[in-house]
Parts: C-alpha cells; sequence; structure tokens
C-alpha cells in the first residue's frame, strides 16, 4: 500500500540536531538553519530532504610536500562534491589555516544552492587545504598544489569535478591544477578548472565577475527600493578580488565608498575614498596598511559606519548576534561566502534590511567560470564586452527570480534565494529519481 510520506509544515522536517545550542560559528549549521526553513516552506519530501543534507562525497588527503629547508611536511586537504544531479561539481579550492571539513561541506552545499539559484548546469563542490600560503615560497605552493591535485585526481575532470579560485588561490594556482590534470591524462584538458589565466584557456572578464556581479546586484536592490546609484554610500570589508572590483564598480557607477578594509586594517573617509588610488596602492604594498586617504577605524565601526550599503566580501561569520543590532546599512550585499551567521538573519529582519544573500550576490564569479567551461568545451572564446552583457543578464533575471518568490511567499531574499535554488535541485532529483 502506497504510503504519503508527505509531512506537514509542523512535522518533524527539521535538522535532526536542531534543539541541540546552535553554534553561530559552525557554517554547516548555518546552511542547515537557512536550509531547513526553506525545506519546511517548499514542503520537501522527507526521502529528498534527507538526500539533500548530506554531501554526496567527501574527500580527505594528506598531502606531503617538500620544504624549501629540504624537510618533510604533511599538510590536509578536502574536496567535498555535495550534490551533482543538475551537472559536473563546480566549486573553489581555498588554502587557509582556517580550513575544515565543517567549512568544506558547508561551502561545497552553497555552491550547489549559487549555482542552482543562477540555473547554472551544475552541481556544487569545494575544496581547502590547511595551510599558510602567505608563509610558503612559490616553489612550496606548486609542490603543494600539484600534489593535492594528484591526491584528488579521480574526482576531476570538465565532466565531473571543476575547481576555480577561492581564499588565497588565484590563475597561477589553476595553472597548476589543470597542468598537473593534463599531464597524468597525458593531453592538455583546459575546461577541468575556471579561472585560469587568460593565456591558456581562461574567460575575459572572469577576475572581475564576483565584484561586478557584486556591484550589478546592489543596483538591483537600490532601484527596487527606489534609492538612487548616484551619491549612495558604501563601506566595503575585504579588498581582495571581490571588495576591490566591487567598490570600484560601485564608485564609477557614482557611489561613495566611505570605507574599505583588509586583514591589516579598516579606512574611513565621508566624502569618499579614491579606490582607485587604494587599488595602486595595494599593487605596491601588497596590503592597505599605511593607506592615507581615510581615517584608521576598527573592523567592528566599519560593519556599523553610517552608510546605505555595507559589502561584507572578506570571511564567514563577520555579521553575528552581537553586532547585527548595530549596522545602520539599508542593505547588505554579501559578497563573501557565509558572512552573516543564522542568528543575525532574524535581527536584520526586524531592522528591515535588505539582504542580498551569499548564493545569489556574489554568483558572478561562477557564472562566468560557467562561460569560461563553454568557451573551453566549444574551443571559441568571447569578447569581454559579450561576457560582461550575458553576466550582467544572468545576474538580474537571477535577482528578480529571487525578489519575486520573496514577495509571493512573504519571506526575505535568503530564505526565497535557498527555496528557488532547492525547488530546481529537487525538481531535478524527482525527474531523475533517486537511484537507491
Ligand atoms: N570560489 C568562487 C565562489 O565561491 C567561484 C567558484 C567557481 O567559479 O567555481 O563562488
Amino acid at each position: 500500500m502506497a504510503t504519503d510520506l508527505r509531512l506537514t509544515p509542523s512535522s518533524n522536517l527539521v535538522h535532526p540536531d536542531k534543539d541541540r545550542f546552535l553554534n553561530e560559528e559552525n557554517p554547516f549549521e548555518a546552511m542547515m538553519s537557512r536550509f531547513d526553513r526553506a525545506a519546511q516552506l517548499l514542503d520537501l519530501e522527507p526521502g529528498l530532504y534527507k538526500v539533500l543534507r548530506h554531501p554526496e562525497k567527501q574527500i580527505t588527503v594528506s598531502v606531503p610536500v617538500m620544504m624549501d629547508n629540504g624537510e618533510l611536511e604533511v599538510f590536509t586537504g578536502y574536496r567535498v562534491l555535495y550534490n551533482t544531479v543538475r551537472g559536473p561539481a563546480k566549486g573553489g579550492i581555498r588554502f587557509d589555516l582556517q580550513v575544515t571539513l565543517e567549512e568544506v561541506k558547508a561551502l561545497a552545499a552553497w555552491m550547489t544552492w549559487k549555482c542552482a539559484v543562477v540555473n547554472l548546469p551544475f552541481g556544487g563542490a569545494k575544496g581547502g587545504v590547511i595551510c599558510d600560503p602567505s608563509a610558503m615560497s612559490v616553489g612550496e605552493l606548486e609542490r603543494l598544489t600539484r600534489r593535492y591535485t594528484a591526491g584528488i585526481i579521480h574526482t576531476l575532470g570538465p565532466d565531473s569535478d571543476v575547481p576555480a579560485p577561492d581564499v588565497n588561490t588565484n590563475e597561477r594556482v589553476m595553472a597548476w591544477v589543470m597542468d598537473t590534470y593534463s599531464m597524468h591524462h597525458r593531453h592538455t584538458v583546459t575546461a577541468v578548472v575556471t579561472g585560469k589565466p587568460v593565456e591558456m584557456g581562461g574567460s575575459l572578464g572572469r577576475r572581475e565577475a564576483t565584484g561586478r556581479g557584486c556591484m550589478i546586484v546592489t543596483k538591483e536592490a537600490l532601484r527596487h527600493l527606489g534609492m538612487k546609484v548616484a551619491g549612495t554610500t558604501v563601506a566595503v570589508q575585504g579588498f581582495g578580488n571581490v571588495g576591490s572590483v566591487a567598490a570600484q564598480l560601485l564608485a564609477r557607477e557614482g557611489c561613495k565608498i566611505r570605507a574599505i578594509s583588509d586583514r591589516t586594517g579598516a579606512y574611513y573617509n565621508t566624502n569618499g575614498i579614491d579606490v582607485d588610488a587604494a587599488i595602486e596602492f595595494v599593487k605596491q604594498h601588497r596590503t592597505l596598511e599605511g593607506f592615507k586617504d581615510g581615517e584608521q577605524i576598527s573592523n567592528e565601526e566599519l560593519l556599523t559606519a553610517d552608510v546605505d550599503v555595507l559589502l561584507p566580501a572578506a570571511l564567514e561569520n563577520v555579521i553575528t548576534s552581537k553586532n547585527a543590532a548595530k549596522i545602520q546599512a539599508k542593505i547588505v550585499c554579501e559578497g563573501a561566502n557565509g558572512p552573516t551567521t543564522a542568528g543575525a538573519d532574524s535581527i536584520l529582519d526586524e531592522k528591515e534590511i535588505f539582504v542580498i544573500p551569499d548564493i545569489l550576490a556574489n554568483a558572478g564569479g561562477v557564472t562566468v567560470s560557467y562561460f569560461e567551461w563553454v568557451q573551453d568545451r566549444g574551443g571559441y572564446f568571447w569578447s569581454e564586452e559579450t561576457v560582461n552583457e550575458r553576466l550582467t543578464d544572468i545576474m538580474r533575471r537571477s535577482f528578480a527570480e529571487v525578489l519575486r518568490s520573496s514577495m509571493q511567499h512573504r519571506v526575505n531574499m535568503r530564505t526565497a534565494a535557498y527555496m528557488t535554488s532547492i525547488s530546481r535541485v529537487a525538481a531535478v532529483h524527482k525527474l531523475r529519481g533517486i537511484y537507491a
């Protein structure tokens, strides 16, 4: 006899660990609590719910590296494929001392929802190696990258798992990943990674794509709230690939960038920071330390500064239940992955702050990664103008879809983004059936 396994919203369709004290800092729990809320609102079938709360594959590798001093060091690396029902796994590799398996799992899940929210034919993955790249030579980094790649090579491939840059990795690291994979496969395979140098199959516009995407959705949010772009004041946390480009492009649109920061400190100028000068300064000095065009403030002061838009573009867990009440911005555009803890969500809601959630706000990067993969596979490359036009189309359309869903279901943009992406992933699972 067929049993109706559908659960009512008040049923046990929640994370089994929900009653345990929610650890604000645990990114997997942060992801899961948002996932649970969206799954409940979607009345997701219990079987599918169970499938979607487990990563498909988790790989841990030991990575021996010959250091410059002649001693062997062994690093730990991870690659998590969260879900691949919609296509090859996609997601970056980060090198950082803070990397944990829990974090990589959360980031891989976020990649799954991110690719689905902008409707790319990809699943989600993430990789990480526990290391301090700032304390390593170029040679050590190359050996680390190649040995890590060899360790996870069985999962990689243009049709199975396609890495990209993330925190502390860049084009050069992607070139080593691509070369190592290609050497093992005995022929050149450009489409195995994205975010490569343009000379070897990278896409024009890829480096700026995440920051450009943040600029596009910030403008959409301003328009939705009836605010003018010109003169809008902005604080940007993080001055890497995402923060610096978003700041520069928003400044070009007429916004006033009042505050910027990096790991060495934060700088505030009520009349607006000269972002081009700051980028030039970082090119020369590597960090913002000693930058003079603004008074030095604390990171906490940057987050709670008197601005219209706050753009966290650094690491996870910076907007928490402790500081959320003090945020003055009307819009938060999440350039980083997971900058807001689950505990802070309701506080931002109460303050009626319009949050453009990470899985939508920073999806510009993976969108141009998708363009790069398409170009590599077709062997035909697009102009930067075409890349930027297509990126703008996808970001605007995705913003509009999430906004529509948020109004229809009377939920915030984050929950609407999760609902949109989870329903897309679930739909493909239903069509394919679960091979159980
Ligand atoms: N690391 C970026 C992200 O978190 C890009 C991932 C990709 O392009 O695959 O979205």
